[in-house]
């Protein structure tokens, strides 16, 4: 941890994403408090140098091996003194080293999971947007957290909302908690019927009408698996049963979340939808810092509607309960047979309603084994990749 006074070091992985951009925009609003000492990102060399010209880390890697020229030649041309590094292993090295005491963990999908272990067992502060690695090993990710001391803030914003809500109660008093209430914008697709959904493009189905996410998250927020994935996160992050964790469709996306109290207790966190808020409260926790989000008028809102979410249209999300309830690998299996269909959705290699049922097929097709150890999670992601492919592959007109 920063010694007291000294900037924190903040590694941003993930940096030339949605949340990373969001980060960034935050860091760069305290300068002397806060730096951001290691940046890291998939394949978007030129993103990622551009960033290195503005931020000035120490470090920045780049994960695809092939691009490490680029980015050192980048780097050199622009004479920056920031180290230039390649491949996965070195951004967990990074996550794990000296050079940073706080972790965004911002990639995307199930290829976050490493670097966010590697940065929760060096004990670093852990600012946790990749709530796929908390689907695809929850149970590891927080006890390792939790031997390591490191300290995860949620920066989903429901989550965000919760932890702090939470933080209105005796924290020894698990039992205080009646209920968690996660909100759900809905998606682009609200109100639609299945029928409905059976010819939307990927282009309606990443226009978000509260949030501007990267596209995987926009298409599951569509889908409502984002919503699955997240009720399996909960349940991780905050030890709560999923028969207590509640969705609540909300389209204005001003209530992030709400928890119950046993005393009949409500709290609900409100604000507008920017992650630079969640971001915020992670990097300054447990103080309030700027973050450049203006503040909720609710007069100029106006009004803040409640609907039930539809199972029927929007079956993800009750598969994610299901892959919850079976545990072991059902949630890996969910994940990666998501993150297959997705991808492929985004192609334009198959329809919007074959996400739900690639999802169903992978977990209908694999039994659920126990999940001791990171091996046996990341083969039953593996293999459940490979029979969505193949499924994939075998679909009329893929
Ligand atoms: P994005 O697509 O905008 O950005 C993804 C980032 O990950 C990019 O910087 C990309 O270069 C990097 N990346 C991709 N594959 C990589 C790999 N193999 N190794 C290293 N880096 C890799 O996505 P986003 O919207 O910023 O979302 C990031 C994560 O945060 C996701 O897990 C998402 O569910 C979560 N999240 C996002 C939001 C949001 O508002 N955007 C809200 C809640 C949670
Ligand atoms: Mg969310």
């Amino acid at each position: 941890m920063a010694a007291v006074n000294s900037p924190r070091q903040v590694a941003v992985l993930g940096a030339t994403g949605s949340i990373g951009a969001s980060a960034l925009d935050v860091i760069a609003r305290h300068p002397g408090q806060m730096q951001a000492s290691i940046l890291a990102a998939g394949r978007d060399v030129d993103g990622l140098l551009k960033l290195c010209v503005r931020h000035r880390p120490r470090h920045a890697a780049i994960a695809d091996p092939a691009l490490y020229p680029a980015l050192r030649d980048g780097l050199r041309d622009a004479g920056l003194p920031t180290g230039a590094h390649a491949g996965a292993e070195a951004i967990d090295a990074l996550a794990a080293s000296d050079d940073c005491d706080t972790v965004v963990a911002a990639i995307v999908g199930a290829a976050g999971l490493s670097s966010t272990l590697a940065a929760a067992r060096a004990g670093k502060r852990l600012l946790l947007a990749n709530k796929e690695s908390l689907v695809l090993a929850g149970e590891l990710l927080t006890r390792e957290a939790a031997r390591a001391g490191s300290e995860i803030i949620p920066i989903d914003s429901e989550h965000n909302a919760i932890f702090q809500c939470l933080r209105s109660r005796d924290a020894s008093e698990g039992a205080g908690v009646r209920r968690i209430i996660l909100t759900a914008s809905g998606g682009p697709f609200r109100g639609r019927s299945r029928a409905e959904l059976e010819a939307v493009t990927p282009a309606q189905a990443v226009a978000h009408p509260k949030w501007s996410m990267g596209p995987k998250i926009s298409v599951d927020s569509a889908t409502l698996m984002n919503k699955g994935l997240e009720v399996i996160e909960a349940h991780h992050l905050f030890n709560v049963p999923g028969e207590r964790i509640d969705v609540l469709v909300h389209p204005q996306s001003l209530v992030h979340s709400l928890v119950e109290f046993i005393d009949g207790s409500t709290l609900a966190q409100l604000g507008l939808p920017d992650m630079r808020t969640t971001l915020a409260v992670g990097l300054g926790w447990p103080r309030r810092i700027e973050s450049g989000v203006s503040g909720l008028d609710l007069l100029t809102q106006g009004r803040l509607d409640f609907e039930a979410p539809d199972l029927d249209a929007f079956p993800c999300l009750r598969m994610a309960w299901r892959a919850m309830e079976a545990g072991g690998t059902a949630p890996a299996v969910l994940n990666a047979a998501n993150e297959v269909a997705v991808s492929s959705f985004l192609q334009g290699r198959i329809g919007f309603l074959s996400i739900p049922a690639l999802v169903d097929h992978a977990l209908s097709t694999l039994p659920c084994a126990r999940a001791d150890t990171l091996e046996t999670l990341l083969a039953a992601d593996a293999q459940a990749r490979r029979i969505t492919e193949d499924a994939i592959a075998r679909l009329p007109n893929a």
